[in-house]
């Protein structure tokens, strides 16, 4: 029987288990096929505090990744919870046929990128279309090429800036005529030479399934109804994330769009079961405000604990 199984292995969840560890309760973290989550396809992490200079994200999960295990924390590399139990504790879990038992459980599971939706995007995705210029940039497929960059937030912006290395053009396609991104990285990227944004427009269409790799997209103007196509190499779609939480559905209370539903700090609907980071939150996003709330789910596990066994 384990005290507190963490799910999931971004902010949220090291630092989760860095509490929890130091708290003496020797968790065990499932890491899920991602280790270091998220923000290990980002290049330069420039605002988490503590790293004037900006830290490589892969980096920064290490060193999390680190200090945790340095205070006794657990960790299951590659593992994917595959089913739960939250009925009453212990709380189940599944690792295929393999069944964990826990006192309490912390969800950090994250959020995943979202999709365009286009059936030719799934077609042509790892052919050209991407979600990750840091991971597939330098692929020789995408060099010297013009590129596209679908979004309009800090993930667009910071994906366009990090291609113009690669590429001599970069379209940033947007559905409106005004960036969502912060200030200071729309600003760059509009600045940068190679980076031409395309306002009012969404991506319609991915070319070209028959040649099995990415030739061009045909794009609607959302204001005219004016459809064109535009040429490039690749598709690099940076629309934002939905939490990772299909698993919980019907064991806790989540919203419309799955982000979990937390009351009184980061307790769920089911007590023992507390939620923190990006699966919970819709609004900061920042890793952070993940890892702020992971030391609170941490904390609140711990409370929940200590009154179990009073
Ligand atoms: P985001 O802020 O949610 O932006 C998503 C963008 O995609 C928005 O511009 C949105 O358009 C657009 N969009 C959403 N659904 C779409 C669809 N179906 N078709 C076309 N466009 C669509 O997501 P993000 O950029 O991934 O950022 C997530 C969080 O991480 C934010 O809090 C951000 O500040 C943070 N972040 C920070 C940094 C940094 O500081 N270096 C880097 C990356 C991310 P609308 O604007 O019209 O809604």
């Amino acid at each position: 029987m384990e005290n507190v199984v963490i799910i999931g292995s971004g902010c949220a969840g090291w630092t989760a288990a860095l509490y929890t560890a130091r708290a003496n309760l020797n968790p065990l973290l499932l890491t899920g096929s991602q280790p270091g989550g998220l923000l290990t396809t980002t290049s330069i992490v420039e605002n988490y505090p503590g790293f004037p200079e900006g830290i490589d994200g892969t980096e920064l999960m290490a060193r999390m990744q680190k200090q945790a295990e340095r205070f006794g924390a657990r960790a299951r590399y590659g593992e994917i919870v595959t089913k739960v139990d939250f009925a009453k504790p212990p709380f189940k879990l599944w690792l295929d046929e393999e069944l964990i038992e826990s006192k309490a459980v912390i969800i950090a599971a994250g959020a995943s990128h979202r999709r365009l939706g286009l059936k030719n995007e799934e077609l042509l995705e790892r052919k050209g279309v991407t979600y990750c210029a840091t991971c597939d940039g330098a692929l020789p497929m995408f060099r010297n090429k013009s590129l596209v960059v679908v979004g309009g937030g800090d993930s667009a912006c910071e994906e366009a800036i990090h291609l113009t290395h690669f590429a001599p053009k970069v379209y940033l396609v947007h559905r409106r005529n005004q960036l969502r991104a912060s200030k200071i990285m729309a600003d760059r990227a509009l600045s940068n030479p190679k980076i031409q944004p395309v306002w009012d427009s969404i991506v319609t269409d991915i070319y070209d399934v028959s040649k099995d790799a990415v030739t061009g997209v045909q794009l609607k103007n959302v204001k005219t109804g004016a459809v064109s196509d535009l040429a490039c190499a690749g598709v690099f779609v940076a629309i934002g994330h939905v939490p990772s939480t299909g698993l919980f559905r019907g064991q806790i209370e989540m919203d419309e769009a799955g982000y979990i539903l937390c009351r009184k700090g980061t307790y769920t609907s089911v007590a023992g079961v507390f939620a923190a980071g990006d699966c919970v939150d819709r609004v900061y996003r920042q890793a952070v405000t993940a890892a702020g709330t992971g030391c609170a789910a941490a904390i609140d596990a711990e409370r929940y604990l200590a009154k179990l066994h009073a």
